[in-house]
Parts: structure tokens; sequence; C-alpha cells
């Protein structure tokens, strides 16, 4: 289908000013033509015009590392560091989830990443066949993955990767090519050493990238020293897991070293600074990974410890504690941390082109208005989205060439229907919650 997208703010990358009253030309999920100020616009074909009536136009943004299903969780368990988090609460909460439960956490998730303009999201979780399929009638661009965890191949290890591959057979490429699979061992602490390079080589057989935790916390660094005399960066490097295409979510405790490891094996590196903060984990050196050349993507990790899947917020946080962290108001800048969240340069990871308004690239994008008080008055535009933008500002989210929501609604799954199911689901992981809440005082 032909779109025009005619009289739109364009803003092409981070490292130009918005063409004024620009206009696109998308086909077959692609940009096909950015039309300069006043440039004749072509009539002839089109089958729908968008009128951008001064609208910003943007890439979707990419949430790199998030877990769609756990919006159930969403204030479950509050105030915790991540051992007690995920041991005493989420782990035994999870036991009882049904792969229903995971399509309607995940719909739901997916309503609330539209709606703040996410277009693509890195998702690892299980019974991943149901969030693959939400994914697929929500209209959004995916990496999907199975969370592996297993301490070695003969105890659980095999039934794992199995899974973890039917996966990558029955999802990669699915939906028109929107929805992509990459291989996960949930973290170099919950998988023994023989799994790691078991998926190692199954990436490589397979032709996929690895999506896994790394370096999320001191003690899992402390451990993996005392257990294996190597941080888990280098451990993973000693198994041959870094050879592959990488995506590694925290990075939050990583020596000089390690950033070293990273960069030459071209890793990316995802931050999650409310995630990191909420749990206490700390604050990524994204700043200086960047200068060693490691690259940085920015996600929210899962609504339970989030509790949100804007990515808006989630700019203005990674700045924020960038500079505090660093004594610098100079550390990540409003381009540098937009850079991130539109993954402007990312190239591979079974994503493809995103992050630009450029000929070739895929038509994903959002309009963002700026009618309201906080964008006004309006020296920069890429300040204002960063430092006083809201999630509600998105207004209009194309992927793949398609439109999924307008005028702030979606128009790919019924938003009514999923919040009525997943509150009905709450009731019983209330009830749960409530138990474990009596039992502990
Ligand atoms: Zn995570």
């Amino acid at each position: 289908m032909k779109t025009l997208l005619r009289n739109f703010d364009i803003l092409t990358t981070s490292k130009s000013s918005p063409i004024k009253g620009g206009s696109l030309l998308v086909n077959g999920g692609r940009i096909v033509e950015v039309l300069e100020t006043r440039s004749p616009v072509p009539e002839e074909g089109i089958e729908r015009v968008i009128e951008g009536r001064g609208r910003l136009l943007i890439p979707g943004f990419v949430n790199s590392h998030t877990h769609l299903g756990m919006t159930l969780f969403r204030g479950f368990a509050e105030d915790l560091n991540l051992e007690d988090w995920l041991e005493k609460w989420i782990w035994p909460a999870e036991e009882n989830l049904t792969p229903e439960e995971v399509y309607w956490g995940s719909a739901l998730a997916a309503v609330e990443s539209i709606k703040a303009g996410v277009t693509t999201v890195a998702d690892m979780y299980f019974h991943m066949d149901q969030t693959a399929q939400a994914l697929e009638d929500s209209g959004l661009r995916a990496l999907i993955s199975y969370g592996i965890i297993a301490p070695e191949m003969s105890s659980g290890g095999e039934e794992e990767v199995k899974t973890g591959l039917a996966l990558v057979d029955d999802w990669d490429g699915a939906a028109e090519g929107r929805i992509n699979a990459a291989l996960s061992p949930h973290a170099p602490y919950t998988c023994g050493d023989d799994v790691l390079t078991e998926l190692s080589k199954a990436a490589e057989e397979k032709g996929v990238p690895i999506h896994t935790h790394l370096s999320e916390t001191r003690d899992e660094v402390d451990r993996s020293v005392e257990n294996f005399g190597l941080s888990p960066v280098a451990r993973v490097e000693k198994l041959g897991l870094l050879e592959n295409e990488v995506m590694a979510a925290h990075c939050v405790h990583v020596d000089e070293k390690d950033i070293e490891i990273l960069a030459d094996y071209r890793v990316l590196s995802l931050h999650n600074p409310t995630s990191n903060a909420k749990l206490a984990s700390g604050i990524a050196p994204v700043a200086k990974m960047s200068t060693e050349g490691v690259d940085v993507g920015l996600a929210t990790d899962g609504a339970a410890s989030n509790n949100d899947l804007g990515m808006i917020k989630e700019m203005k946080l990674a700045a924020m504690l960038s500079k505090v962290s660093n004594g610098d108001p100079e550390s990540l800048p409003v381009e540098a941390v937009y850079r991130m969240a539109v993954a402007e340069d990312v190239d591979g990871f079974g994503l493809g082109k995103l992050g630009k308004i450029e000929e070739g690239f895929k038509a994903d994008l959002i309009a963002v208005d700026r009618n309201s008080s906080r964008w006004i008055p309006e020296y920069d535009p890429l300040s204002n989205l960063v430092y006083s933008g809201k999630s509600a500002d998105v207004d209009m989210v194309m992927i793949d060439g398609k439109v999924v929501m307008e005028e702030g609604k979606v128009t790919t799954i019924d938003e009514a229907e999923v919040i009525e199911k997943v509150r009905e689901i709450a009731t019983k992981y209330g009830r749960i919650r409530q138990s474990k809440l009596s039992n502990t005082t």
C-alpha cells in the first residue's frame, strides 16, 4: 500500500534539524522517498494520505530488552533487590502462569508499547508462542526468544534448548518478516558452561542472535569470579558465546577489561536505567562504554521492575543518571540518548535497518503532537522530546507501513477486551500475593 505522509516536521536523523513541512512516501513497508519542504508531492497511485498538521515525525522507539508477559506482575513485588525480587516473589508466582495468561499479559504490553511509540521490542520470556501470537496480532516488530534456565545439559538443558530452538523454527521470519527469533540463555548465572556452549553453536548454525542478561548486579559478578575465576563477560567470551551477534542486557558491573571485550566482539549492550535503579542494581557506565566503542541500546526491562513500558521517560532517566554518576552535565546528551532509543546506530540483530527516516529504511514511524503546554516554547524539538515529552504525546504509530495507532487508539487489537482479561487474570495473582504477604508478616 502506497501511503503519503504530508506536511510533517520530519526528524530524519539525530544529527540534523527537522525538515519543516516535509512529506514522506511509504510503500511495501519501506520509506521510498523523503520530500523536502515545498517539494511537489506525488498524487499518483497514493492509496492513503496522512496529514501531519505540524506534528513531529520520528522513527519509532526500539525497546531492546523486555519481558512483555510480565505486565501481569506490574506492582506485584516492590522495593526489593534483584535476588529477593526474583527468587522470593517473581519465580514462584511465574510457576502458576498458563500460556493463555501470557498471551493476555503480552497483548496488554503490546497495547501499552504501541501507545508509547514503541515499534520494535526484543522480548525474552516463556510460553513464547503466545507472546509471538500477541505480537503478530498487535502489528509490532519483534525479536523474540525463550529464556533458557538450566544448570547443565544433562539436568534440564536438553529440554530447555529444544524449546528455545522450536521457537526459532516456528517463528523466525514470521508475520511477513516482522517477527524474528533469537536464542536466549537467561543469564550466565542461570546457565551452566555446557548449556552456554551448546547455545553458542546452535545460534551459529541457525544464524540467529543471542539475547541474554549480563553482569546485572555486583553479587552476580562476585559469585562468577568466586566460582569460575572470571567475570561473567570474560566467562561468556571464553565459552565462545560472543562469536555470535550478542545483545546483552544491563552490563551494569563491567570493568575496563570487560568493556574492551564487549567492544572487540561488537556486543550490543542494552541499558535499562529504571529497572537497574529500582532494584538498586546500579548504573551502567553507558557513556564510558560508548566512548570505548560499545554500541548501546535503550530498554525498559519487564513491567514488573519498571513499572511502565514507555521509552521517553527512559531516555530522560538514562541522561540524568549518566550526568549524576559521572558528575558531568555533558554526559549522555540529548542526541546520544535519542540515538539509543531509536536504535539509530544498530544494523543487524535480526532487526535490520531502523532508526532513521531515509530511503530504504523500514517505515516504522511515530507522529508526536507538540500542542500540549509541556512542549511550549520549542527551541529544540529533540530536547523537548527527551526532557519534557511524555508517552501520551505520541498520537500516530506506523509499523511496516501500516498504521497501528491513530489519535491515541490502537487499531490492531481491542484494548478494552485486553484490559478486561488482564483484570480477571490478576485476581488469581492478587490472591497469591495476599497469601505471601500474610505469611511473611
Ligand atoms: Zn530482563
